[in-house]
């Protein structure tokens, strides 16, 4: 464990990956459990290009996903936001992000941080071996879950009680479109913005 004089700890980069279509409080709360339970120096949300996993519904625009993560990031001084993957051409593929930040961040451990729901597809995604070396993956679940509930491999994850927060963006898209509320599972910044530029609004006829 001793470390050599002169030698410096590796830097440890929470990743959290995902559409943000919006940003929401469980996305949050998330990486900030993880960034307390793993030490993380400092936790980078990247917002997808166009998500492979989502082609089949029309996403946000990249630049109102990044802007709104910015938002909601910015008082954090741990946070920080990645344009890698919504400047990148084509679908996101998570093994390019983490190629990405290994070459950004070539002295970093990366920790890559994701719900239970899509860590049950990591097997699914292309070079699962690389991944694996790239990077730690942790996946964040709800008291009560456990990693063979999603039938995965122990080895290559974590998983990390986050308070059960039963929010998604899914839901936050479909408050707005019924002229619900999103004050509280958004960050008030975000509710802002999304008024300002009428997102999730039912298309007018
Ligand atoms: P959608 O409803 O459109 O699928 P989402 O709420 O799942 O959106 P994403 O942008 O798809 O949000 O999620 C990014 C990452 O955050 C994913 O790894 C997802 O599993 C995780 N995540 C989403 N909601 C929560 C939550 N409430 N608590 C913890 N992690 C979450
Ligand atoms: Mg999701």
């Amino acid at each position: 464990q001793a470390e050599s004089a002169g030698t410096r700890a590796k830097r440890r980069l929470g990743v959290m990956g995902g559409t943000f279509d919006p940003i929401h409080h469980g996305h949050l709360v998330a990486a900030s459990e993880v960034a307390s339970a793993f030490h993380l120096d400092e936790v980078v949300f990247v917002p997808t290009g166009q998500p492979w996993q989502k082609s089949d519904r029309q996403v946000t625009p990249a630049e109102d996903r990044y802007l709104m993560t910015v938002i909601a990031t910015a008082e954090n001084p741990q946070f920080s936001v990645s344009r890698i993957d919504i400047d990148r051409e084509g679908l996101t593929y998570t093994v390019d992000t983490l190629r990405d930040l290994r070459a950004l961040h070539p002295d970093a451990e990366l920790f890559f941080i994701t719900g239970a729901d899509a860590l049950a597809q990591i097997i699914s995604w292309r070079d699962s071996d690389e991944l694996f070396e790239l990077a730690h993956f942790i996946g964040c679940t709800r008291p009560g879950h456990t990693l063979s509930d999603a039938g995965l491999p122990v080895g290559g994850v974590s998983l990390v009680e986050v308070p059960a927060l039963a929010i998604s963006s899914t839901d936050c898209r479909n408050r707005v479109a019924k002229g619900e509320p999103v004050w509280y599972l958004v960050p008030d910044g975000v509710v802002r913005y999304i008024h300002k530029r009428a997102l999730y609004a039912p298309a007018q006829p």
